[in-house]
C-alpha cells in the first residue's frame, strides 16, 4: 500500500481526497464549471431489434400460413440492473459543512465527500465522472440495462459516500462502477483500478470484484488511449480498505480512477468528449465480460 493510514491520518484535514489516492493536488477550491449541457442520457430502448426477411410470401397462390413472428431478439443486458457512482458532484465545495462530516466507512470514520480534483485549467473531476457516467448510461441503456445512478446531474451536494454504496446495495445491482479521476503528481500517467479488501460487508464480492476488476483493466488498455499508472498501484490494480464505496458495498464494485488530472497529456484526454465516450465504451464492454453477455 502507497499510503497506509491515509484516511485516518485524513481526519484532521477538512477537506479529504476520499477516492483521490495521490492527493498531492486534490484540490479544494470550489468547482465553478458549470455542468455539463444535457443529452447523451437516457436513451433506452432505441437499438433497432426488428428481424427482417420473415414476411409471409407474397404470393397469394401459396397460401402458406404467416409464420408466427420471432420473438424480439433480446438485448443483451435485458433485466439486469447495473450501478453507476460518479464520484464527488459539482457543488461540493459550497457546503463544507455537509461534506465533512463524519460517516462510518465499514473500518473507520471519513468525511461525507470531498470536492475531487480538477485539472489545470479548471476542468472539475466532478463533471468529467458526470460525464462518463452519462455516456456510460447511454450505452447500458442501448444493451437493455436498468441502470441506477447515486447522482442525477452535476449541480448539486453529496450524497454522502456511505450512501452512496447503500444506493446501489439496494438497487438489486448485479456489477457497480465508481468512476473517478485522480489529482496525483503532474509527471504522473494513467489509470488505476481500486479494488476491496474484504471487511464483512463486502466478503461475499471480493473475488467477483476482483475479476471485474481485472475486465475493467483489459477494457480499458484495449479500448482508450489511458496507460496503465505509472505512479499508483501495480499494474493498473490498487486494494484499498479506506473507501466507504468499497468497503460497504454488497455488489461487485471497482472504483476507477480514469487517469491523472494534474497531468497535462492525460488531462487533454480526460476534457475530450471523445475520450469520455471510449472510456464509457470500454467500461461498458468490461460490464459485458463480466456479465458473459459478450
Ligand atoms: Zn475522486
Amino acid at each position: 500500500m502507497i499510503r497506509p493510514g491515509r484516511a485516518r491520518a485524513s481526519r484532521a484535514r477538512l477537506l479529504t481526497a476520499a477516492a483521490c489516492p495521490a492527493v498531492l493536488a486534490c484540490l479544494v477550491t470550489a468547482c465553478g464549471s458549470p455542468p455539463p449541457s444535457s443529452g447523451g442520457g437516457g436513451s433506452a430502448g432505441d437499438a433497432a431489434a426488428s428481424p427482417a426477411g420473415m414476411r409471409a410470401s407474397a404470393d397469394p397462390g401459396t397460401a402458406t400460413p404467416r409464420p408466427s413472428p420471432p420473438p424480439a431478439a433480446a438485448k443483451p443486458l435485458a433485466g439486469i440492473t447495473v450501478g453507476i457512482d460518479p464520484g464527488h458532484n459539482g457543488l461540493n465545495g459550497t457546503d463544507p459543512g455537509y461534506i465533512n462530516h463524519m460517516i462510518w466507512n465499514g473500518r473507520e470514520s471519513e468525511t461525507c465527500d470531498t470536492t475531487g480534483t480538477q485539472t489545470a485549467s479548471g476542468y472539475t473531476e466532478a463533471r468529467f465522472n458526470f460525464n462518463v457516467a452519462r455516456y456510460l448510461r447511454a450505452a447500458l441503456h442501448n444493451e437493455g440495462a436498468h441502470v441506477v445512478m447515486t447522482r442525477q446531474n452535476n449541480d448539486g451536494v453529496g450524497p454522502c459516500v456511505d450512501r452512496r454504496a447503500q444506493l446501489l446495495n439496494d438497487s438489486g445491482a448485479r456489477v457497480a462502477i465508481d468512476i473517478h479521476a485522480d489529482g496525483g503528481p503532474a509527471w504522473g500517467r494513467g489509470f488505476t483500478v481500486l479494488e476491496p479488501v474484504p471487511d464483512g460487508p463486502n466478503n461475499h464480492v471480493i473475488r467477483a470484484s476482483e475479476r471485474f476488476g481485472g475486465d475493467v483493466r483489459a477494457a480499458l488498455l484495449a479500448r482508450t488511449s489511458m496507460p496503465v499508472s505509472n505512479y499508483y498501484g501495480s499494474n493498473g490494480i490498487q486494494f484499498r480498505d479506506d473507501l466507504a464505496g468499497l468497503n460497504l458495498t454488497t455488489v461487485p464494485k471497482v472504483l476507477i480512477e480514469s487517469g491523472n488530472m494534474t497531468n497535462a497529456t492525460d488531462a487533454a484526454l480526460l476534457t475530450s468528449p471523445g475520450f469520455q465516450r471510449q472510456l464509457a465504451r470500454a467500461l461498458l464492454a468490461a460490464i459485458l465480460a463480466f456479465l458473459h453477455k459478450r
